[in-house]
């Protein structure tokens, strides 16, 4: 064995080697350390951003369900934290919007008119199901989001817009948009906020046809009550005045005047109460109802027409197949409808002629036919003689005692009782009023 002597040089060389083996082994550990510790982030940093990535995906696609799952810790934790959180808010806000939309939408559908938000261009924001109809809208285009002159068909609509659009403040226009159908357009500017800036229009349409009609109707009425009114008051008052101003009159003249003065009186009287009972049976207050026998009520009826018609000499024939019948009516309606008819058929046929009346049951209605042989209706008045004040020969209505408003009366009670009422007429020969009765018994319900 060979001992090795060093000298103090060279161990102090080994000392300094040893000590830099354990630093490089160190290092090298630590090293090691570190990298693994990278690599293992950096793989749970990529699973957490394929998550991250996954959700927003999600959302983009209005799954707003989804939400970053998975246990993550420190800084990471909480930013999922935050990132969920903010898929809450969102969602919140969605629903939040999605169900004022739906109650704009459910709202803008109940409206009974066609209504239409546009910005200042025309570019329609929101429209409901009836605007979409009445605009005759162009069935192949959504249109939200469309040109007003793109979408509306119906030129008329469309100008009536487009002319009234610029604007400050409203404006409403009423147009013919056909034969029979009348629209009442109404433009509202929308300002922003509490500015004058206007930023875009409400279009309010209604189809006013009806309310027109009426109005027009109640406006000829009026005007023809009056004139109706006038006459005899008219007639009263110069023979009233004649007689006044002039002494000597002798008594058969004194007489005439009296008896014409008288006349106009119960012509006046007859109007009166004919616009009374239109006004009545027009007036939707509730009505008596009532069971009555439809052969007692003719016997009635009969017996104060023919005592006119004696004065003619006219036959009034009957022949009532089902003599016990019960029919719901309102009050004193069926006797009304009657009285018109067979009063008609008298007043309007010649002396020596002849009224046949027939009852029947078909197809579970009463049918009642009062036929005469009168002068009878030209084919072109037919259809207007229901009209309330419409007389085919005004002279001859007024000197038989009419008053232009049976048979709108007539026409009246008859539907009131769900019934149907017409006419075959033919000039010279004589007409045939055909009038039909339902047993009307869902009437007996409204029995007080
Ligand atoms: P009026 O009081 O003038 O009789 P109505 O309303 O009862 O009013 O009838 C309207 C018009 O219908 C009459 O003026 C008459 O021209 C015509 N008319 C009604 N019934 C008959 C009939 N049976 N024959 C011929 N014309 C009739």
């Amino acid at each position: 064995m060979s001992i090795i002597k060093l000298n103090n040089f060279e161990v102090k060389k080994m000392q300094e080697a040893q000590f830099l083996n354990g630093l490089y082994i160190f290092i090298i550990l630590i090293l090691s350390i570190a990298t693994i510790i990278l690599i293992k982030y950096s793989i749970s940093l990529r699973s957490y951003l394929k998550e991250f990535m996954k959700v927003s995906k999600d959302i983009s696609n209005k799954q707003f369900d989804s939400r970053v799952k998975g246990q993550m810790s420190g800084e990471m934790g909480i930013f999922a934290n935050n990132f969920n959180s903010m898929i809450d808010t969102i969602n919140i806000t969605i629903k939040d919007i999605t169900d004022k939309n739906m109650q704009l939408k459910s709202i803008m559908q109940s409206v009974s008119h066609g209504i239409l938000a546009i910005d200042t261009k025309g570019k329609i924001l929101l429209i409901n199901d009836l605007a979409k109809i009445m605009v005759d809208g162009n069935q192949k285009l959504i249109p939200e989001g469309k040109n007003i002159r793109q979408f509306i068909q119906n030129q008329i609509v469309l100008d009536s817009i487009i002319y009234n659009m610029s604007g400050e403040n409203s404006t409403v226009i009423q147009k013919n948009i056909s034969k029979d159908t009348i629209y009442k357009i109404k433009i509202d500017p929308v300002h922003f906020e509490d500015t004058d800036a206007v930023i875009g229009f409400i279009i309010n349409i209604e189809n006013v046809t009806e309310y027109v009609k009426l109005e027009n109707m109640r406006k000829e009425f009026v005007a023809n009550v009056s004139h109706e009114l006038k006459t005899p008051i008219t007639s009263i008052k110069g023979f009233v005045e004649t007689l006044k101003m002039t002494d000597n009159l002798d008594d058969d003249t004194k007489n005439r005047f009296l008896t014409i003065i008288e006349n106009e009186a119960t012509r006046l009287t007859r109007l009166i109460d004919d616009i009374l009972l239109l006004s009545t049976i027009e007036n939707k207050t509730k009505k008596k109802v009532e069971k009555v026998d439809l052969f007692e009520v003719f016997e009635e009826v009969h017996e104060v027409v023919n005592y006119i018609a004696k004065k003619k000499n006219i036959k009034v024939k009957y022949e009532f197949k089902n003599k016990d019948i019960d029919l719901w009516e309102y009050s004193g309606y069926i006797r009304q409808i009657l009285l018109n008819i067979i009063s008609n058929a008298i007043k309007y046929t010649g002396e020596n002629g002849s009224v046949n009346i027939k009852q029947y049951i078909k197809a579970k209605k009463v049918f009642i036919e009062v036929k005469d042989n009168g002068i009878g209706i030209p084919q072109e008045d037919i259809d207007r003689i229901f009209e309330r004040f419409y007389r085919v020969d005004k002279a001859r209505s007024r000197s038989v005692g009419g008053t232009g408003l049976g048979l709108a009366i007539t026409k009246h009670m008859v539907k009131a009782l769900n019934g149907n009422i017409k006419v075959e007429s033919e000039l010279g020969v004589g007409s045939k009023f055909i009038i039909e009765l339902p047993f009307n018994t869902e009437l007996a319900k409204k029995v007080s």
